[in-house]
């Protein structure tokens, strides 16, 4: 299908970007890879009536890493993530997930930003930004704001961003020596969107106890979410098999799937729990 008409800007700085969207009262929005606001507007779902491409702005692209964590630019696209080697150390759980999204050329041109403001239920990008406790900080006319990922994602492509505003970076708090993580999820096929994902992180002890377990899930439910009862059975135990059967039970009974074309809500449970107990087998090594 063509694309509804629209005027396109590609402001150079985020003052006049943001100034854009501010005097179009909610009608204008952000464009950056394109790879999820292009299908939309094809398909009538989205018609702004102007485009503010983020593509010139300076500053959004680039990838920090220090003691306090990762720092990635609204414009980092997936594959600078794969392609950035420190990451292997710096965050190894956001790289393993990065690796589900999409297609090779999908990969090239899609971005931290454009996923997290998105807010796709079974997208990668938001549920890491969820589990791992990530801070957004966003740019609109009253100035810039810090927003906890736990107050960002509100549902299914809703979150807390205002429409004058613009998402500069997602941060990712330091990734300690040490933790242990899994990644795993189940598509139809390599590249599409998971019928179901799981994150999982923890900090075991020198008797190998775990602590600080965080499970996040995507593509179960309206939106990405923490599984509470899951991390409460990892917590104070050694994840032995007994461990792993208990977190996974606890998983399966706390999402709330729902029937769709793509399965039914009873096998998206199962599946929850069977992708927890293969990513904490894959954590514990
Ligand atoms: C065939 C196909 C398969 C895919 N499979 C997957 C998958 O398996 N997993 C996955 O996670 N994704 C998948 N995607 C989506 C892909 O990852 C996109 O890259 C992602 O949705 C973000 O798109 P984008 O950067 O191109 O953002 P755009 O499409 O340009 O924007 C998306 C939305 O975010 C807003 N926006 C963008 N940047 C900002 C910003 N900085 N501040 C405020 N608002 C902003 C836009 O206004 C728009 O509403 C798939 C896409 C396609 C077409």
């Amino acid at each position: 299908m063509k694309l509804p008409p629209f005027e396109y800007a590609a402001p150079a700085t985020l003052k006049e970007a943001v100034a854009l969207l501010a005097s179009h009262g909610g009608e204008a929005k952000p464009l950056a890879g394109g790879q999820s606001l292009m299908p939309m507007m094809a398909f009538r779902i989205a018609q702004p009536s102007l485009l503010v491409d983020l593509r010139k702005l300076p500053d959004l692209k680039s990838i920090a890493i220090d003691k306090d964590g990762v720092r990635l630019g609204a414009m980092v696209r997936w594959r600078d993530i794969q392609d950035d080697k420190r990451l292997a150390q710096a965050h190894p759980l956001l790289q393993a997930a990065i690796a589900h999204v999409a297609h090779y050329q999908i990969r090239n041109r899609g971005t931290v930003g454009g996923s997290v403001c998105h807010a796709d239920p079974a997208a990668e990008m938001p549920g890491i930004a969820l589990t791992c406790d990530a801070e957004m900080t966003v740019m609109g006319k009253g100035g810039q704001r810090v927003i906890k990922a736990a107050d960002f994602f509100l549902g299914a492509l809703t979150t807390a961003l205002q429409p004058d505003e613009i998402l500069i970076e997602v941060k990712l708090p330091a990734w300690p020596a040490g933790r242990r993580f899994g990644f795993q999820e189940f598509a139809r096929r390599r590249g599409d969107f998971a019928m179901a994902g799981i994150a999982v992180f923890y900090d075991p002890d020198a008797g190998g106890t775990a602590s600080n377990a965080h499970v996040g899930v995507i593509g179960v439910g309206e939106k990405q979410r923490r599984l509470g009862k899951a991390e409460a059975a990892i917590n104070g135990s050694t994840l032995d098999e007994a461990a792993i059967a208990k977190a996974s039970a606890a998983a399966s009974a706390e999402v709330e799937p729902q029937d769709d074309i793509h399965a039914s809500a009873a096998y998206r449970r199962a599946l929850t729990g069977t992708l927890l107990e293969r990513a904490l087998k894959s954590a514990a090594g």
